[in-house]
């Protein structure tokens, strides 16, 4: 497209749905940490598509492998069987200490699928009478937007016009154990929770948070479901969140960065006894588990195999954190920091979170505002430290006015 960044964007406003809201800025081109407008104008991507870039864009291992695969194979349907998916799933096996994948396109999809998987066990081996199984999730989560994912969601925005919603969950404050033990009971097939919730701002729970809800499922024999899709490959410096408290959960859901930026790949990863409930034509998707998708989340594998970035992450995150602490009473309110991953609460006396990514845009930065007055910092785990720290010093003097 030739045209320059405000036709591009009237053209967009024109014949695209309106339900997202992007910051102005129309992007042609793009390579590790930094992207490029159609008017030649760089900037650092703080973003990363939702962590879906945790390797920065373009990272050439996760091209050539694309590449490669696209010479050779691309789409088999899992009618027949592909030399790739078995590779794909013993890496997962491999990163999550789990045994069995179910691969999918989009995170949504996978949360979807876990949700079923739940249901059907608590039917067939924890003995649940017929359609009672209830799930337990968290007050402010994010898991999707279907229509079976907005059922549960806290968010007014989520979930306005498009009832009537899923029956079968049961929403608890997140960080409330005692509040979680609760509500769990003889219906519960799962507890779904993000380790840290991306969405919401980046709430990190407590520690021993994600410990005691290992404990409360165990003993209440219900499935832990960790929605990893945006917490998990490298982020937080581990390559789940979860083994910040050592907890393996009967199911892991990955996404966004499994894909490599490249192509949408998203898996639940489980416990084997878990996962042998779906039987052959109960559940299955077209692109799910298709050639090209797994080759590039085997080189997502790859690259995280070595624990290069997950030490990055941490190393980094270091850094992110001894800058952004003296920020609080300097136009933020507080910030939550784990790993290369912050939630900034902007002062509102300083500006919207809106009006702070538009105007952290102006000097070269791109971040993205989540409920009104947070920030979220999520550079891919490629940048450079020198890069990071000139950064944040924008968003210093951006956040002081
Ligand atoms: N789960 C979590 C924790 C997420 O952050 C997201 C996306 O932001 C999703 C699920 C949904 O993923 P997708 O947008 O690929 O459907």
């Amino acid at each position: 497209d030739a045209r320059p960044s405000a036709e591009v964007i009237r053209a967009e406003e024109a014949g695209l749905a309106h339900n997202y809201h992007p910051l102005p800025v129309v992007i042609t081109r793009a390579e590790g940490c930094w992207v490029e407008d159609v008017e030649g104008r760089r900037y650092l991507d703080l973003l990363s598509g939702y962590s879906a870039l945790n390797f920065g864009h373009r990272h050439p291992v996760l091209v050539q492998a694309a590449r490669d695969q696209l010479d050779r194979l691309t789409l088999t349907s899992r009618a027949f069987h592909n030399d790739r998916l078995a590779g794909l799933a013993e890496g997962l096996a491999e990163l999550t200490g789990l045994d069995v994948t179910l691969p999918m396109n989009t995170g949504a999809e996978a949360v979807e699928s876990a949700i079923k998987i739940a249901r059907k066990w608590a039917y067939e081996v924890k003995g649940v009478p017929a359609d009672r199984a209830t799930v337990v999730v968290a007050d402010g989560n994010f898991h999707g937007r279907t229509t079976t994912i907005v059922s549960f969601s806290t968010d007014p925005v989520a979930r306005d016009g498009f009832g009537p919603f899923t029956p079968g969950f049961r929403v608890v404050p997140y960080n409330d154990l005692g509040a979680l033990e609760a509500a769990v009971d003889e219906t519960t097939a799962a507890v779904l929770v993000e380790p840290i919730q991306g969405e919401a701002g980046v709430l990190i729970p407590d520690d021993g948070y994600l410990a005691g809800v290992r404990e409360v499922t165990r003993a209440a024999n219900t499935l832990f479901v960790a929605d990893e899709i945006q917490s998990g490959l490298g982020r937080t410096g581990r390559t789940l969140a979860v083994e910040h408290e050592n907890v393996t959960p009967d199911l892991v859901l990955l996404g966004k960065a499994l894909g490599g930026g490249i192509v949408p790949v998203s898996a639940v990863v489980g416990r084997r006894d878990v996962m042998r409930v779906l039987r052959p034509g109960e559940h299955g998707s077209t692109f799910g588990g298709n050639p090209l998708a797994a080759a590039v989340g085997q080189a997502v594998i790859g690259l995280l195999r070595t624990g290069e970035f997950q030490e990055r992450a941490t190393r980094l995150g270091a850094v992110l954190e001894a800058n952004l602490r003296p920020l609080v009473g300097r136009g933020l309110l507080r910030y939550r920091a784990r790993g290369l991953w912050a939630g900034l609460d902007i002062d509102p006396a300083v500006g919207t979170g809106r009006e702070i990514s538009e105007r952290l845009m102006a000097r070269g930065l791109l971040v993205k505002d989540t409920h009104g007055s947070t920030i979220r910092l999520a550079p891919p785990l490629t940048i450079g430290e020198d890069e990071l720290t000139e950064a944040i010093g924008k968003v210093a003097e951006t956040v002081a006015g």
